[in-house]
């Protein structure tokens, strides 16, 4: 018997979304399809310049509410279909943790098609997004995952722990919350495979705030192929008087390169420039 067609849906709500995949169990997720596309050779079909693209597709393009952002005096909420050029365009509004990552993936046109649920539930595949869940982790942002039943609410460092794994089948991210704060320090840092003798690369980000001279938190997240945070050392510096003092820098960085070479990854090479960049970080708080 002949394979059922291929088919493509576009719910415009997400009863018409879940009834189709209720239906249609293997059917994916179409976001911006820059992942998709891109990670899907060509097939058999003798037009070898066309992407294999899965059989059963769920466009998200039609849903409204994926597309919303909204800002209250403590949140922002961005819907997953929100593309990385739409929330840059946000400009103050969000973190420069956020908006300075953002900036440093891929170009203008793919940041166009890319969607913010799109790079985070691409993590762990082939040509998946990872950037984006080093500034989503340091912000201590949440993600809202739907299916036809149910709702929950998970940490951005827990859901990137797992990659796109973290998701049921059919389930469904839907939007991003993401506390307001103000953070007085932040340093980006994007290191490029080509720059690591072909090794995995990623995003660091550093914020840090305070109040007066006191240091009232810092956080250093890595995310590449693996995700790193170390709260033991953010306790450490947590509370104390700025300039810190230089032996609590020192100190702080040591905390950091043990934890570090506790880490099966990432590489030696990407291990030591990490660890040069938590030290020029946290050494431009010292006296
Ligand atoms: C030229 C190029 C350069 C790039 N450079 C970088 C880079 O420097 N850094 C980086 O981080 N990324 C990079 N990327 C990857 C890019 O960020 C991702 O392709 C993009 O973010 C995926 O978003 P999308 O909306 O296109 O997702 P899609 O391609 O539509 O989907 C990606 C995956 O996520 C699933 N999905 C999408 N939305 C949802 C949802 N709401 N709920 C559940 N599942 C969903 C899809 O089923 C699919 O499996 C690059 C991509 C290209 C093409």
């Amino acid at each position: 018997m002949d394979a059922p067609h291929s088919q493509v849906f576009f719910p415009s709500n997400f009863q018409e979304l879940f009834s189709a995949w209720s239906r249609f169990p293997d059917a994916v997720p179409f976001a911006g399809g820059t992942c998709l596309i891109r990670g899907f050779p060509a097939g058999g079909s003798g037009m070898s310049e066309l992407p294999a693209l899965p059989k059963n597709i769920l466009s998200l393009d039609r849903i409204d509410e994926l597309k919303r952002i909204t800002r209250t005096e403590r949140y922002l909420e961005i819907g997953a279909m929100v593309s990385l050029n739409d929330i840059i365009a946000l400009g103050k509004s969000i973190p420069e943790a956020l908006s300075k990552t953002l900036n440093g993936i891929a170009g203008p046109q793919v940041r166009n098609l890319a969607t913010a649920g799109g790079n985070i539930c691409s993590a762990g595949t082939p040509f998946g997004g990872i950037d984006i869940a080093a500034p989503m982790t340091a912000l201590d942002a949440r993600y809202e995952l739907r299916t036809a039943f149910q709702n929950r609410w998970i940490s951005a460092l827990r859901f990137s722990s797992f990659g796109s794994s973290a998701l049921a089948p059919q389930e469904l991210l839907t939007r991003i919350r993401m506390p307001l704060e103000h953070w007085n320090y932040t340093v980006c840092r994007k290191f490029h495979s080509r720059d690591l003798g072909g090794e995995t690369g990623g995003v660091m980000v550093f914020i840090a705030k305070n109040e007066k001279n006191l240091l009232t938190d810092i956080r250093i997240v890595f995310a590449g192929s693996c995700l790193l945070r170390d709260k033991d050392s953010e306790g450490f510096l947590k509370g104390k008087k700025l300039p810190l003092d230089h032996k609590d820098a020192v100190h702080y960085r040591e905390m950091w390169s043990a934890y570090l070479s506790g880490m099966e990854k990432p590489g030696p090479m990407l291990k030591a420039k990490l660890i040069n960049c938590v030290e020029s970080c946290v050494l431009g708080l010292a006296d």
